[in-house]
């Protein structure tokens, strides 16, 4: 062999094992998958519009070539998919086909990814179609099924409940959602009409928490809140993720640009990530309650709009879109979902829970648009919606997540002006009570009705 000859081969070495995935990819027309997490819809429906959780443009179309690592969220970490061999052959292939097209996903994405065949559902464990393959075997039919791993009791693993405690033994995690406080400017969750001090959704989250622990341990649940004051749990800062922000705008942007990506990383990004760390390796709970106040957009919080209408919505996971079905650690979060079956939990409870909810609060259903590109109807329950947000992919256990009320709305916003009081007050013309307990008691309600109804009752 010459040596101009024995020096080029390792690059037509190379040359050659690449050309035929290059003509492949160019033949099966795949787009590069995006880099980073891409407009992903704002963490609550109906809330202010913000930017998505991470603000990364998506990658060059051409002539970039794909990258070699697997595409993941901004902090996302790169899952271990031999975790779901946990769950071979506990789900039939119709179950696990109507979940992933009816709930879990909006469009057609999750096809280049996944193959569903007569046994098994093949699935592409990296963002391109050379990466490794995972097999999941179905159940050939549900009573041969195996049983799903949990970490968490359906209702009904829950063994018959004393009478008047129908929550007894059961371990509720309330997640009073964003931060408050001095943090509440930041987050973009306060406003103002008037003087006196503004209303933040943060500090009221926490409010109803705490007026939910009480009620709810007099119905025998074991009560843990995910935060219990106005800070953050994560450590991080927008100053600490000035760099991350940095490296994820891409053309690189403003200083100012650059500080509200930082600040927008913190409080939705690391912040949430930090909670389902508490959640999913500490608390372990069987029930997590995500506390939420809803809003129209209000433009300026200091003079804001305020809107007629009120409504409520439950949010359920589920509808990822097709970008996010592309994100290798969302589909693998879409799949470990799916198949711990917490779906059913969540619309079991949620289904009881809104019911009453609307009937104590009064409240109409929120509605999505038939077309929403990030939202499904479940079980036609005019209170229910399949969404995919952090909060509810990232902890592990069925997650309710409640939308409530309108801050910026003429029926509501004077009743969170007025806070926390006992008994009735007049508000726009109306005796009310305040609207927290109000929330806490039709939630507290809620939970009571769906856990006395569907478990027995324990012998004396
Ligand atoms: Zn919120």
């Amino acid at each position: 062999m010459s040596p101009l000859l024995k020096r080029a081969l390792p690059l037509l070495v190379a040359l050659a094992l690449l050309l035929p995935a290059m003509i492949y990819l160019a033949m099966k027309n795949v787009p590069p998958p995006p880099l980073a997490e891409t407009p992903a819809p704002a963490p609550t429906p109906g809330e202010i519009p913000q930017p998505p959780e991470s603000p990364a443009p998506p990658a060059p179309q051409s002539p970039s070539p794909p990258p070699v690592t697997p595409a993941l969220s901004v902090l996302g970490e790169m899952p271990d998919w031999a975790r779901l061999e946990a769950f071979q052959e506990t789900i039939t292939r119709g179950d696990f086909e109507r979940l992933l097209t009816e709930i879990f996903t909006v469009g057609g994405a999750w096809r280049r990814f996944i193959e569903i065949g007569e046994n098994e559902a093949r699935i592409l464990t990296g963002s391109t179609p050379e990466a490794e393959i995972f097999h999941l075997r179905f159940a050939p039919d549900e009573t041969s099924a195996a049983p799903t791993p949990r970490n968490w009791r359906r209702t009904s693993d829950l063994p018959p409940a004393p009478e008047g405690q129908p929550l007894d033994g059961l371990h509720i995690a309330i997640d009073p959602g964003h931060i408050g406080g001095e943090w509440a400017k930041i987050e973009e969750r306060w406003l103002l009409i008037g003087d006196g001090p503004p209303v933040r959704e943060g500090d009221m989250t926490l409010l109803v928490a705490k007026l939910l622990v009480p009620r709810l341990q007099a119905l025998g649940a074991r009560v843990s809140l995910v935060r219990d004051k106005t800070e953050p749990i994560t450590p991080l800062r927008p100053g600490s993720l000035l760099d991350l922000a940095a490296d994820t705008a891409e053309p690189p942007d403003s200083p100012a640009a650059l500080q509200k990506l930082a600040e927008r990383l913190f409080y939705r990004t690391a912040e949430i990530r930090a909670r389902a760390r508490v959640v999913n390796e500490t608390l372990k709970p069987d029930l997590v309650l995500c506390l939420h106040f809803n809003a129209d957009a209000w433009g300026d919080p200091a003079n804001p709009i305020l809107v007629e209408r009120s409504h409520l919505h439950l949010l359920l996971n589920g509808a990822y879109t097709d970008e996010e079905v592309s994100l290798t650690d969302q589909r693998f979060a879409l799949l470990d979902k799916l198949l711990r079956r917490t779906h059913e939990e969540e619309a079991l409870v949620g289904a009881t829970v809104a019911d009453v909810f609307a009937q104590r609060s009064g409240l109409p259903p929120f509605i999505y648009q038939p077309d929403s590109p990030n939202a499904r109807p479940v079980n036609n329950h005019p209170y229910l919606w399949a969404r995919n947000l952090l909060a509810n992919r990232l902890y592990d256990c069925p997650v309710i997540f409640m939308e409530p009320y309108v801050m910026n709305s003429t029926p509501d916003y004077p009743r969170l002006k007025a806070g926390d009081y006992d008994g009735l007050r007049e508000i726009n013309g109306v005796m009310r009570p305040s609207i927290f307990r109000e929330y806490a008691d039709a939630l507290t309600e809620g939970l009571a009705r769906h856990y006395a109804t569907q478990r027995s009752l324990r012998e004396r």
